[in-house]
């Protein structure tokens, strides 16, 4: 048993913590400590230790000493609420501090005068087996005097749990990138669901229900917070261990929907690929370092014309008339009609909206899925309904009370300042609306929007655009909003461009008049000239003929212009997607991500739902094949019932493959529904992030013991294929090619590990791009040891869907390509045109090239002379 001695962090008068004006500290719900009231502004570190704690906000600071004791000071009471001002850092989260040293400094005329008190808590968060042997005296202190000294014993360092009577505690640092926002809030609230027990979290000196996602989420706690869990009940234990799991496999949890980056993330990639049916891609290519073609638009050389800028949400041009589309304004009674008749009707109200959404659930993109699952688990919030039921039964109407409820919930999160709540308060104000016009047995008709309407409103809510009919609309053009809000993204998944934050003026536009949108540019122009509207309708057409044409060849079998087959996959997660898929010529699936089946549950799904959905989908893909991949989670795609062990470097840690053969039972139940789809053979298996012949052989294994004990086996045995996703694997092709019936490029995390620059880093994100020529000398790698092998060697990652990147592809010996199936047409059309040795040429070329920059601006000058010779 060790002894730790901490010293004043601050000059001031020493108290007893249950003098904290502040139940949270009082009650020592985050530990045991003293309180000093300040008369230096500098605090010190009190031990030797590391800073595990130094929010934005700066009000505070956490130091773990030896034996994993957390030290916190929290200068003043509701300090977070000032949002950084009035306090400076002097050392930063990780730093190895010495005693005495200063940590942060604070003015104390603007802390006393803005928040609740300036008392300041000490306390000991974190650390099993200590205790405190004997501290200072109340009364005066100065910086650096003796403060405490502790026994310590064993610890764990990141948390701490223990009973208290009749309840369980839990500390724990918040590990979600984005804090609890509605997310994790989900999360958690989900993985209590069937446990009997009272469960409340703590954080930043307020307490909420662990049941309600609103309550979470107004906690307002960010990356790295501290909160503590606490929980009462038959189910006590197993509560906490569920939310800590949550909490444990965090991390990432936000990050996996907003996982990829620009030139190797998927899903940022693929989501502007399909905006606006392929018409952003050219543009992309247009901003490349080198690529001269013009920018998409004229409209910035228009004299005397009304032109609005907004920025771009989703890109696109697009003529049409005006049309104003608010949120419908739905009045409310105050005075309800009796408590039991306000009460049914609410009940009832609820229960249309609910269906409405799970019938919405069924066929949205998985975008659109997300906000709906997240509609449905508000509607279901326990706060929002014991408050409404609590104004019901004081004689409100149900629409009032519904409406009365929300808006407080609503005000709650206005008050955390924090633009990522933006959303959340989108997603109440749209819920209280469909809620109110339910009770009134209304239903916004979207066949009311005339045809090739330009929609004109202050902001959209996300239910609004999940249900609009796309094809009447031309563009959407929003006052407010902001380019990566909910709208805004299911506008770019709907290929409808749309701008956005034009500003107030935009809603004086009378219905009717003349608008083009050129979201390309970020501009509206309102009533153009003749000559603009004929220069832009003669653009438009030019894009729809080439789009048409595109689309009609889609069908057909791909080949170059001189006759080399090429076979154009579609990646897809979900049914909606694989139907779209088939539409737009697809000739198989390349990549079904089987993650969309896993996230945003509590539990994995069974052999049954797997096999029937992925029936779906290979029944949507008749007579073609489908690329199933095993589920590919870990590292930034966790999923929170299957806990893995702490990574500090998660990226390099369990994902793909190896979270499967850690997993084993998991994966076999996977495989069994994927060798249940009939007819056997249309589906092949593809393993995640491989690096090297033993995975593939291990799962190879399985899958003929899986097959060899069912009880209507097949004779003829799965492809199982491997993805190139590490430099290892490339490296490694060749014996690889050996075990697996084929191979698939993951452009998007070779890129991340050969260029070793995180996918999801955004400071890098402009650099992170997957022509650079050492990913592409990786693919050069695979495609020559696929060749000697006779193995395909596809590309299913983002650079597949790169016009610019494609002729490479092919020359580097590429034959298959899975792409977003909004590009399909586009990219079948461009394959027509290319020429096998020219392409080899090129790619050539492209391997001797510097840098990423430097292949781009080859490419785009080869695409130039292209041009000029068609013209
Ligand atoms: C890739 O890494 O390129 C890939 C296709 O897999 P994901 O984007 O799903 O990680
Ligand atoms: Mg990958």
């Amino acid at each position: 048993m060790a002894h730790l001695r901490l010293l004043a962090p601050l000059a001031g008068w020493c108290s007893s913590l249950e003098e904290a004006p502040d139940p949270v500290f009082a009650g020592r719900m985050l530990g045991d400590g003293v309180l000093i009231d300040p008369t230096s502004a500098t605090v010190l570190a009190p031990c030797d230790g590391e800073i595990i704690l130094l929010p934005a906000t700066r009000h505070a600071v956490t130091v773990r000493a030896a034996g994993g004791i957390e030290v916190l000071i929290h200068v003043g009471i509701d300090t977070v609420g000032l949002g950084g001002e009035g306090f400076e850092q002097h050392t930063s989260p990780r730093a190895h501090v010495r005693a005495g040293e200063p940590l942060i400094s604070f003015d104390m005329d603007v802390v006393a005068q803005r928040a609740k008190s300036l008392l300041t808590p000490v306390i000991l968060t974190a650390g099993r087996g200590f205790g405190i042997l004997r501290r200072c005296e109340d009364g005066p202190l100065r910086a650096g005097d003796f403060l405490m000294e502790l026994a310590v014993g064993e610890s764990d360092p990141r948390c701490v749990s223990d009973s208290t009577a009749g309840g369980v505690v839990r500390r724990m640092h918040v590990p979600f990138e984005h804090g609890i926002h509605a997310r994790p809030a989900a999360l958690l609230v989900n993985s209590i669901k069937r446990l009997a027990a009272e469960v409340q979290v703590s954080a930043n000196g307020h307490q909420a229900d662990a049941r309600s996602t609103v309550a979470l989420m107004s906690l307002g706690v960010s990356c790295g917070d501290e909160i503590v869990i606490e929980a009462r009940g038959p189910d006590a234990h197993a509560a906490v261990e569920a939310l800590a799991g949550v909490v444990g496999a965090g991390g990432s949890v936000a990050a996996a929907g907003a996982a990829g980056a620009p030139g190797g993330g998927a899903s940022h990639r693929d989501a502007a690929a399909s905006s606006a049916g392929g018409a952003s891609r050219p543009d992309a290519a247009a901003s490349c370092p080198g690529d001269a073609s013009p920018p998409d638009s004229a409209m910035a050389r228009l004299d005397g014309a009304r032109v609005m800028h907004g920025v771009i949400a989703s890109r696109g041009l697009a003529i049409g008339r005006a049309f104003r589309f608010g949120r419908p304004e739905v009045s409310v009674v105050e005075a309800g009609a009796g408590v039991p008749f306000e009460g049914t009707a609410l009940e009832n109200a609820r229960a249309i909206v609910a269906a409405a959404l799970r019938q919405r659930l069924e066929t949205a993109s998985s975008t659109g899925r997300e906000i709906v699952s997240a509609h449905l688990e508000l509607l279901e919030d326990p706060q929002l309904l014991a408050s409404s039921n609590a104004w019901i039964a004081k004689g409100k109407s149900a629409g009032w009370s519904w409406r009365a409820a929300l808006r407080v919930s609503v005000d709650a999160l206005r008050d955390l300042n924090d633009s990522r709540m933006r959303e959340r308060i989108d997603d109440l104000l749209d819920l209280e609306t469909q809620v109110l016009l339910a009770l009134q047995g209304a239903v916004p008709a979207s066949t009311d929007i005339p045809r090739d309407a330009i929609l004109i409103a202050r902001d959209l809510l996300p239910s609004q655009l999940v249900s609009l009919d796309a094809t009447r609309v031309g563009a959407i053009c929003m006052a407010a909003g902001g380019s990566t809000s909910h709208a805004a993204i299911l506008a770019a998944a709907m290929g409808i461009p749309a701008l956005v934050a034009l500003g107030p003026d935009v809603l004086e536009i009378e219905n009717g008049t003349t608008l083009l949108v050129d979201a390309n540019a970020g501009l509206l122009q309102v009533d153009p000239v003749e000559a603009v509207l004929r220069e832009a309708q003669g653009r438009l057409a030019a894009r729809r003929r080439q789009l048409a044409e595109a689309a009609a060849a889609a069908g057909a079998q791909c080949r170059t212009a001189d006759g080399t087959r090429i076979e154009v996959f579609a990646n897809v997660g979900s049914l909606a997607e694989a139907q779209a898929a088939v539409r737009n010529g697809a000739e198989g699936c390349g990549l079904l991500r089987t993650e969309f089946l896993f996230l945003e549950r509590t539990e994995p799904p069974g052999e049954s739902e797997q096999a029937a959905r992925y029936q779906e989908i290979a029944t949507a893909f008749t007579g073609h094949p489908v690329v199933i991949r095993t589920l590919d989670i870990g590292g930034d795609k966790p999923i929170p019932y299957l806990p893995l062990p702490h990574e500090d470097n998660p990226a390099l840690g369990l994902r793909g493959v190896r979270t499967s053969l850690r997993n084993p039972d998991l994966l076999r139940v996977q495989l069994r529904a994927i060798l249940g789809v009939r007819p056997f053979g249309q589906c092949r298996i593809l393993l995640p992030m491989v690096t090297d012949a033993a995975e593939v052989r291990a799962v190879r294994r399985m899958v003929e013991e899986e097959r060899a004990a069912m009880a209507n086996a097949s004779e003829v045995a799965i492809r199982v294929g491997a993805m190139i996703e590490t430099p290892a694997a490339a490296m490694m092709a060749g014996s690889l090619a050996r075990a697996a019936d084929f191979l698939s490029l993951g452009t998007n995390d070779l890129t991340q590990y050969a260029l070793a620059m995180d996918r999801g880093h955004a400071e890098l994100a402009q650099r992170l791009d997957a022509l650079h020529p050492a990913v592409l000398r990786l693919i050069a790698e695979t495609t020559m040891a696929a060749r000697t092998h006779s193995r395909t060697v596809a590309v299913c990652g983002g650079l597949a869907s790169d016009p610019l990147a494609v002729p490479v592809l092919i020359g580097l010996g590429v034959e298959e390509l899975s792409v977003v199936p909004s590009a399909l047409g586009e990219l079948k059309a461009l394959i027509g045109t290319l020429d096998l040795r020219e392409c080899r040429e090129l790619a050539r070329n492209a391997l001797e090239q510097e840098s990423a920059g430097a292949v781009r601006a080859l490419l785009a000058r080869r695409r130039e002379s292209n041009a000029e010779v068609m013209r």
